[in-house]
């Protein structure tokens, strides 16, 4: 197949709160993007349908017509099987339950496409264009309303038996802890996600805490995000920094986890959350660095994700053409 600079590629980044589409180029760059709500809560054929709406927008975008896309690759969130094409299951889109999407996109586009995990997708993304270009042994974690993750091993994303591996954000750490929405208590995600650290903000108002926390959510309670605990925490707010540093202390705990397991020469950190910077990275390294191997933190770099939200749809893209590549003719 012709690899020149004009061969292009689609990527779709499915999210549970944002659908983004774009059309991409060998090298990584975006020739345009489309970014949207998913109708999370909807039913299957709506959620699909905002998806093959964006994917034409995004290909309006571009000037270009499905004809000169070369293949589409699909970054789902949830649990799904790269190989056979199927998304099992996504928490945060109860309407997509065994859904063979990968099949579903390529009949309704009439263009090759392949499905793999929004994490993995980004790790990839991070792999080709990003923060972990030319590091073979690598985990990539994003810090998000859960958290989710992708292993790189020997250049290549470790996807397990069945295609499920690096779903590090439910890794058990406190047996007793929050219930999961997977069903099982204290995952990794449920301590050190942006939605553990709210929910604790939000106890802590109830319960009467002193903290301009709740003045940067407008007063009302509901809208009490990460961003308004991280600006309460900047100018000066007890609270906001205690819960910031112990959100920190959790992140640092899993980390711990995954350097012994993995050994990693890197560890690249994305996710809305980790935009939050020292405040929450400072106390998570620390802890890693108490609870890790010595011999194994030492070698570990931490590194912020280079492209930022782009790296799920740049890493689908690029999935996408590597999977063509091996397999020309199918
Ligand atoms: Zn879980």
């Amino acid at each position: 197949m012709p690899d020149d600079v004009r061969t292009l590629t689609m990527g779709i980044d499915l999210g549970g709160s944002k659908i983004l589409s774009a059309v991409v180029d060998p090298q990584g760059g975006m020739l345009s993007s489309d970014e949207s709500i998913t109708p999370a809560t909807k039913e299957r054929e709506a959620i699909i349908q905002s998806i093959l709406d964006s994917a034409q927008r995004a290909l309006e975008k571009a000037g270009a017509s499905i004809l000169e896309i070369y293949a589409i690759g699909v970054g789902a969130a949830g649990i799904s099987s790269p190989e056979a094409g199927i998304l099992f299951s996504s928490p945060n889109l109860p309407g997509l339950r065994n859904v063979l999407l990968r099949d579903i996109i390529q009949e309704k586009l009439d263009k090759k496409t392949f499905l793999i995990n929004d994490a993995d997708a980004a790790a990839l993304g991070e792999y080709h264009f990003g923060a972990a270009k030319g590091v073979d042994n690598f985990i990539y974690i994003t810090l998000s309303t859960g958290i989710g993750g992708g292993i790189m091993i020997d250049g290549k994303i470790y996807t397990g038996a069945i295609g499920v591996a690096g779903e590090v954000g439910h890794m058990t750490i406190d047996d007793n802890g929050p219930l999961c929405n997977c069903g099982n208590r204290g995952c990794w995600e449920t301590l050190a996600s942006g939605t553990a650290l709210t929910r604790e903000a939000k106890k802590r108002i109830e319960k009467g805490a002193r903290t301009y926390v709740l003045e940067y959510a407008g007063g009302d309670i509901e809208e009490v995000t990460p961003e308004a605990i991280h600006s309460a925490a900047q100018r000066g707010d007890g609270l906001a920094k205690e819960l910031i540093a112990r959100t920190g202390y959790y992140v640092g705990v899993g980390l711990a986890n995954l350097i012994n397991i993995f050994n990693p020469e890197l560890i690249v950190i994305g996710g809305g959350l980790s935009n939050i910077g020292d405040m929450l990275l400072k106390p998570a390294f620390k802890v890693a660095g108490e609870r890790a191997f010595k011999e194994a933190f030492q070698a570990v770099r931490f590194a912020s994700a280079g492209l930022g939200g782009n790296s799920g749809v740049l890493g689908a893209a690029a999935f996408a053409l590597q999977k063509v590549k091996e397999h020309p003719s199918r």
